[in-house]
């Protein structure tokens, strides 16, 4: 294009896009040629306000908002103290169910630190009630790797510890796919667990096999499609604030023909 330019004098960029035009065959598009269609007829997304500063977006179902404990059962020994809530005794639970979501959650390990191991700041989130993500005190705390904060308990160390000192507020960012299960209870599909520690990925798309207790190996057993989410009493004072999730799904569209072309003069032809 630079040489065209020389060699008629420095001729305007109309007069240029109009030798283009000339140049290419009649109908297509002069730079980009025939545009594709994929045939589908899609609804329009849903607008969604987002949150500022990790707040939740517009369509969230806040979970807890540093005042109180109402979105959950089981919690009448945890208590909501400047705007965080504690884990006390027994496992609690959301009253309402969830299946593929995400989930945002805040929480900070406890201080004094104290104890070692998996002692130290030990809770979890269970999504769906079965499969942990663990919540640990992982700031300069050995333990086995399946089992420090972030792992999927027993089947995969996160990638990368991207833990915060104890006191400080870590963040988890959770894209969960529920597993989806045939009608005579076998595994159709299984969850598959994306997350962001503090910003960091530390689970890409990662497929769970199963459950995740402590005293055997992992397995599917078949359950609703949505179910509670869980945080687990570990005997530790870990503190969560900020927790919101937002159920999610594919955009919704339908096929209406098949993928075709369409050239400027609006005439179509099939994908060769
Ligand atoms: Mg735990």
């Amino acid at each position: 294009m630079s040489n065209f330019v020389t060699r008629t004098g420095g001729c305007g960029p109309v007069r240029l896009a109009t030798l283009v035009l000339l140049l290419v065959p009649a109908g297509s598009h002069p730079v980009l040629g025939d545009e594709y269609l994929s045939g589908m007829a899609w609804e329009e997304p849903a607008v969604v306000r987002p949150g500022r500063d990790g707040g939740p977006p517009s369509d969230a179902v806040v979970l807890f908002d540093g005042k109180d404990l109402s979105a959950w059962e089981n919690a009448s020994r945890w208590r909501v103290q400047d705007g965080a809530m504690i884990c006390g005794k027994g496992n609690i639970r959301t009253k309402q169910s969830f299946g593929d979501c995400q989930l945002h959650i805040e929480w900070s390990a406890p201080l004094p630190v104290t104890r070692q191991g998996q002692g130290r700041g030990n809770s979890g989130v269970f999504l769906m009630g079965i499969y942990e993500i663990q919540v640990l005190d992982s700031y300069d705390n050995q333990t086995y790797f399946d089992g420090q904060a972030g792992a999927i308990y027993k089947q995969t160390p996160p990638q990368v510890n991207a833990m915060r000192p104890p006191g400080e507020w870590n963040v988890f960012d959770i894209l969960w796919t529920a597993p989806r299960f045939q009608e005579d209870g076998s595994l159709k599909s299984p969850a598959f667990i994306t997350a962001l520690h503090n910003g960091v990925v530390i689970l890409n798309h990662f497929q769970l096999q199963g459950d995740t207790p402590f005293v055997r190996p992992p397995r599917y057993a078949p359950h609703a499609e949505r179910l509670p989410i869980m945080l687990q009493h570990h005997g530790s004072p870990v503190r969560f604030r900020n927790i919101w999730v937002r159920p999610i799904q594919p955009a919704a569209g339908q096929r209406v023909r098949p993928p075709f072309l369409r050239n400027a003069r609006g005439e179509e032809r099939p994908v060769p």
